[in-house]
């Protein structure tokens, strides 16, 4: 079967792998039907993740139909279409018995990193029993593609926030994640969302969708003053930051409330600055993270009940065999893109 793989630094190619097979008795193979590209696995080919191992079949983001399953898998069968989660867990040790399934000691995210993930035809999946998840009949393949990782990571920053009935959530950084917050927060009850982002296309899409009632661009206005403005000078209930650009950290804790939690969900290259003297007497709560996925049937559920949307997510698609291209297509920041979605077939 075709396999795309990390060969070397800034290189991917496609390459022919034998199709996977069982190895632990709680193993699924899935026939890949969709998968997408994160930029994580940019993150891969450009070296920065030290746990990810050349030769590895890229990509941890995709749905699929199950051809084998190993006998340990009682929940699922052959033949039934899944939503992948990212991270790979047992479920049975302390950090999965108390939902910190990215800290799982058995697992972590390893498709796509350490071993071949789904950006093949074919991808076995270890622990499927707890990271697939059934698609309900009503909902396509497209519709789930996102669930178990940038969906996921967008209800984990709202739900890091402790989204109330009636609050104002400021999310930095429109992309994927941040369209993903947004939904999220508004499905919890947010009654205000403040969309913050440099890129003007971005924010006239939240805007437009209505996933972001107020949008802030910090090029051309000031962020503190409009979001203190809309608040009555209180400052946002919740701030979600999602972007991980030079100065958002700062912003958020900014334009967060007295008392607010400040949720980081970002990926910074460098380190930040917590500038406690002027944060004093804030009492602000901060919360960062790396996604506990663990709420893929009842976010497929939300889908479902169109409580939430991830469709206007996929920019474009690409086949299978053009995955060079969407690579390239997906990097480069003229297309603004969003994600790309890959078909098989
Ligand atoms: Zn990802
Ligand atoms: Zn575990």
């Amino acid at each position: 079967m075709k396999a795309l793989i990390w060969k070397d630094l800034h290189k991917i190619e496609l390459v022919e792998k034998p199709r996977p097979s069982i190895q632990n008795s709680r193993d699924a193979i899935v026939k890949v039907t969709l998968s997408s590209i994160c930029t994580s696995d940019l993150h891969i080919i450009n070296g920065a993740v030290p746990n990810a191992i050349k030769g590895t079949t890229l990509g941890h983001e995709f749905v699929g139909e199950i051809v084998e399953l190993g006998d340990a898998v009682k929940n699922l069968s052959v033949g039934d279409r899944v939503s992948a989660n990212c991270e790979t867990f047992c479920g049975e040790c302390y950090f999965c018995k108390h939902g910190f399934i990215n800290n799982c000691s058995n697992g972590g995210w390893k498709l796509g990193c350490s071993i071949d993930g789904c950006q093949a035809e074919y991808v076995r999946v270890p622990f499927a029993d707890t990271g697939l998840t059934k698609i309900p009949v009503s909902l396509s393949y497209e519709e789930a593609l996102f669930v178990g990782d940038i969906l996921s990571s967008g209800y984990f920053g709202a739900e890091l926030c402790c989204v109330k009935e009636g609050d104002t959530v400021a999310v930095i950084g429109c992309g994927p994640v941040g369209i993903c917050t947004m939904q999220c927060a508004k499905a919890m009850g947010a009654q205000k969302i403040i969309g913050i982002d440099t890129n003007q296309i971005r924010l006239d899409l939240v805007k437009a969708k209505g996933y972001a009632d107020v949008v802030i661009n910090p090029n051309t206005q000031n962020t503190v003053s409009v979001v203190n403005e809309i608040t009555g000078n209180k400052g946002a209930d919740c701030v979600v930051e999602a972007a991980g650009g030079k100065d958002t950290f700062q912003t958020a804790w900014q334009i967060a409330r007295a008392n607010a939690v400040v949720a980081i969900v970002a990926m910074y290259e460098e380190n930040q600055v917590l500038p406690l003297p002027q944060m004093y007497g804030k009492n602000l709560i901060f919360k960062t993270g790396g996604v506990d996925a663990v709420h893929c049937a009842k976010l497929l559920k939300m889908i479902e009940n169109n409580d939430i949307s991830t469709n206007v997510l996929i920019s474009k698609y690409f086949n299978f065999k053009d995955i060079e291209k969407a690579y390239e297509y997906f990097a480069n920041k003229n297309n603004n893109c969003l994600k790309v979605a890959l078909k098989y077939d």
